[in-house]
């Protein structure tokens, strides 16, 4: 099987998980992985990620042309497009609509809380975007602005972003993302969450551990 016929299937495996963990539903969400420089595979529009098949994907290249494909992309192709140009060391990207981080979302309530030990390892700051209306050219050049220098993004009134090395970081990312969002609404329930020093972030954020953990990531899900 080819390395593109693979990346493929791994995209429809996501778009399964993402479902069967109601981190979606009906349409709603997309999914992207590179497969080189200057190309990408990506859901295409009105798919529900949990029906795609490999043969639905769209393969386009960074100036959108699509060079393969019989439906018409996501409409959050533009966005997904432009985070590629800028950032080299992502791979996938991954957009849902989980209901936690959706409740803070359209609250206008941020995730970006140092509190739980493994999200500040493994995703970092969680910047929240202000509303701009989805599909438009100001909303790509938003996303891609905010997630410049980050892994994760919580969109007012919308859903969260997540970016990855590759296709499993990207979604173990919004995974965690949804379950700390949980967290943080039962903390606040019981007085607050406690925010912990900047310098324990620190140390969390540069852990030999972590080193060792992306090691077996990338050689597993590449
Ligand atoms: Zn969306």
């Amino acid at each position: 099987m080819s390395e593109e016929s693979k990346l493929r299937e791994e995209i429809c495996r996501i778009g399964r998980r993402l479902y069967e963990r109601r981190l979606t539903s009906g349409a709603g969400g997309s999914i992207s992985a590179r497969t080189s420089k200057n190309e990408v595979l990506i859901k295409p529009s009105g798919f529900s990620l949990t029906d795609m098949m490999p043969e639905h994907i769209i393969k386009m290249n960074l100036r959108g042309e699509v060079l393969e494909g019989r439906y018409p992309p996501s409409t959050d192709a533009p966005w997904h497009l432009t985070i590629y140009e800028v950032r080299s060391d992502v791979n996938a990207i991954v957009h849902a609509h989980p209901p936690i981080c959706g409740g803070f979302a359209c609250a206008g309530v941020s995730l970006d809380i140092p509190t739980f030990t493994e999200v500040i390892i493994q995703i970092g700051k969680i910047p929240f975007m202000d509303y701009v209306t989805p599909t438009t050219m100001d909303y790509a050049r938003k996303v891609a602005e905010s997630l410049k220098d980050v892994n994760a993004l919580l969109m007012k009134n919308h859903g969260i972003i997540t970016l990855g090395a590759n296709l499993e970081q990207a979604f173990q990312r919004a995974e965690l993302l949804e379950d700390f969002a949980k967290m943080v609404l039962i903390a606040k329930i019981l007085g607050g969450p406690i925010i912990l020093p900047e310098e324990e972030v620190h140390k969390l954020r540069t852990l030999e551990s972590e080193k060792w953990r992306m090691k077996i990531v990338e050689e597993l899900y590449k």
